[in-house]
């Protein structure tokens, strides 16, 4: 039976504009293309974790707006249950991301509806204890990502912590984290050093995964066993939403009762599958795709 995967997260509208270059303060530039894709870790990891092939339910909260409406189509049409996502009124999430034409980016991100899910309800709480893996991210109040933890705990689901974008980190949070998923700033972030200090992190947590990008993950837990598991060579077109990838897999080998150390290795497939199509949302990998570069 396919694992249940809980995410309790984020869901945005991205609303991605080129130009030639990016505007000053102040500046209007006119730009060439606009594209809009839903995103947001937790709605992206949430999608990972279905195309993967796990039973993938989504917490969080969209907005009253019409961007609300397109994203509940699009997680639904992933294959993820929304049926206990939140409709808050007002705006959904929405993230404004400007990139020209050698690759650079600025982005604003407005939290909407995102920053309204707060207080937990037991229905909610329920459901993540009934799960095998609850994953969160920190794109939500930091509350609620300890609320859900917490819950988890107490049902016996597993709790992974993708701590993106990274923030220190509450003790009650991190007492309730069963595996974290860093990449190599975050991890700085968290560990507060100046360079990935893995034995820094093992202190907060007992089970660590740093991704390394094109040198694939590492791997370390307090039993003592510390492995770096290559990436898969593929020729990179987008790195965008690696790492939702990565994550939204590595939960449902973890759910599936997969050895660690394996399921970073299939993770490490699903986010090869993912950098080499162009786009966030929409290349994240499904089972075959993943498995394909996997037995490859
Ligand atoms: P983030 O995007 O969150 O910073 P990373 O860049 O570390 O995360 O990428 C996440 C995972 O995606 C890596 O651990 C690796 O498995 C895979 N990956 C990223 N870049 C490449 C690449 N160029 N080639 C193969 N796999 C990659």
């Amino acid at each position: 039976m396919a694992p249940r995967i809980v995410v309790a997260g984020s869901a945005n509208m991205d609303l991605v504009g080129l130009a030639e270059r990016l505007p000053l303060p102040g500046e209007t530039v006119l730009g060439d293309d606009f594209v809009m894709m839903p995103g947001g870790k937790g709605a992206n990891q949430a999608t990972a974790a279905a195309r993967a092939g796990g039973d993938s339910v989504f917490l969080g909260a969209i907005g009253s707006d019409a961007f609300g409406v397109t994203l509940h189509a699009r997680l639904s049409a992933a294959g993820v249950d929304v049926s206990h996502m939140r409709t808050s009124y007002g705006a959904s999430g929405v993230a404004v991301i400007m990139v020209d034409h050698a690759g650079e980016n600025s982005i604003l991100v407005s939290p909407g509806a995102n920053s309204a899910f707060t207080d937990l309800t037991e229905a909610e709480a329920r459901l993540i204890a009934g799960g095998d893996v609850l994953l969160c991210q920190l794109e939500i109040p930091v509350a609620t990502v300890t609320a859900a933890c917490q819950a988890a705990r107490a049902g016996g689901a597993r709790t992974v912590l993708n701590a993106a974008p990274a923030r220190e980190l509450p003790t009650e949070l991190l007492a309730a984290v069963d595996l974290l998923v860093v990449n190599e700033l975050e991890a700085q972030t968290i560990a507060g050093s100046e360079r990935p200090d893995v034995a820094a992190l093992l202190a907060l947590v007992p089970r660590v995964v740093l991704t390394l990008g094109s040198a694939g993950a590492r791997y370390a837990d307090r039993d003592g066993r510390d492995e770096t598991v290559p990436a898969f060579p593929v020729e990179p077109t987008d790195t965008t939403a690696a790492g939702d990838a990565f994550t939204g897999a590595l939960a449902v080998a973890w759910g599936e009762g997969r050895d660690l150390m394996e399921a970073v290795r299939w993770a490490n497939a699903a986010g090869a599958a993912c950098v080499r199509k162009l786009g966030a949302s929409n290349a994240l990998p499904t089972r075959d795709e993943i498995d394909g570069i996997y037995n490859s």
